[in-house]
């Protein structure tokens, strides 16, 4: 049997790509839809071939994780893209989108945009969250102050990143995901702009997401989840994801701390003496809350 990962689905063919680069069209067994499962861009699958022109999915791997929007599975790396200016560098929407990446197994990846036009004092402080970011465990690109970023320049900051991963691309919109996309690969661009084009006069809305091979690696055409919800994580799981918090957790006197108003609390106490930031406790505080206040889902739990 081969193996190979499906990098893209449209009008019921799967194509999918083996690891020496060849990719094949297939159409999926009848079993799948008998068991309600939908291949995914990203899945990685097993498939038969023979010598006609169509292949046949036979197989599809236990997935790592899997996302709403895009649609695509087993994620290896999420580039977040943060502006400095407009919008502002927010370390409260940046935290969000890291938990949200956490908690699928997603590795992130911070990259600052706009840093050719920033003005000093706006640089300076954002390199200094950054090196907070960084201390973390973080892996963060701020390139240099003033600089134009040319597509070489774009890559080489990434390129070992993105090395054989599965990766998307994330952040708020207006951030200049679609800038660095551009340069990165104009076929990634092209596709972003059809899309938001489209979507508008209610033609395509089907969003058929791609994985292109760029750079050694797989990276999906359409930029990933702009507003995240917390629907499925909890109180406990949240400290998990913030991984400065994590490791000092170990050391609260209780092991369910979720660092509150708990005595004794490690991460309390960090924060107090400045080992942890404290605007990523308070982020971590209202994302706490918002949890906490959030209406119970009924029916859909349990049946993906
Ligand atoms: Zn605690």
């Amino acid at each position: 049997m081969n193996k190979g990962q499906i990098i893209k689905a449209l009008s019921g063919f799967y194509y999918i790509k083996t690891a020496e680069g060849t990719i094949y069209q297939t159409r999926a067994r009848g079993i799948f839809r008998k068991k309600k499962i939908t291949p995914l861009v990203g899945d990685y699958v097993e498939f038969s071939y023979g010598t006609e022109k169509e292949g046949s999915l036979e197989n599809i791997f236990p997935r790592k994780n899997e996302l709403d929007r895009p649609a695509v599975s087993n994620v290896d790396l999420g580039i977040v893209v943060m502006s400095i200016n407009s919008p502002d560098f927010s370390s409260s929407l940046l935290d969000r989108f890291l938990v949200s990446l956490e908690y699928r197994d997603i590795v992130p990846l911070i990259y600052v945009t706009k840093t050719d036009i920033a003005t000093e004092a706006d640089y300076i402080q954002t390199k200094v969250m950054c090196e907070d970011y960084r201390k973390i465990g973080y892996t963060v690109i701020l390139p240099e102050h003033k600089k134009e970023m040319e597509a070489n320049d774009v890559k080489a900051s990434l390129q070992s990143y993105v090395e054989d991963k599965t990766v998307v691309f994330i952040g708020q919109s207006g951030a200049g995901k679609s800038t660095l996309l551009n340069k990165i690969d104009p076929e990634l661009n092209i596709k972003t702009a059809i899309t938001s084009k489209s979507l508008g006069r209610g033609k395509h809305t089907t969003r058929h997401v791609e994985l292109i091979s760029v750079m050694g690696s797989l990276i999906a055409d359409t930029p990933g989840f702009s507003a995240i919800q917390f629907d499925e994580i909890t109180e406990q799981e949240l400290s998990e994801c913030f991984p400065e918090m994590w490791e000092e957790g170990k050391k609260c006197r209780f092991s369910s701390c979720i660092h509150l108003n708990e005595p004794n609390c490690a991460v309390k106490e960090a924060v107090k003496n400045g080992e942890i930031t404290e605007y990523r406790y308070k982020n971590y505080l209202s994302l706490l809350e918002e949890i906490k206040n959030r209406k119970p889902r009924y029916g859909k739990k349990g049946e993906k």
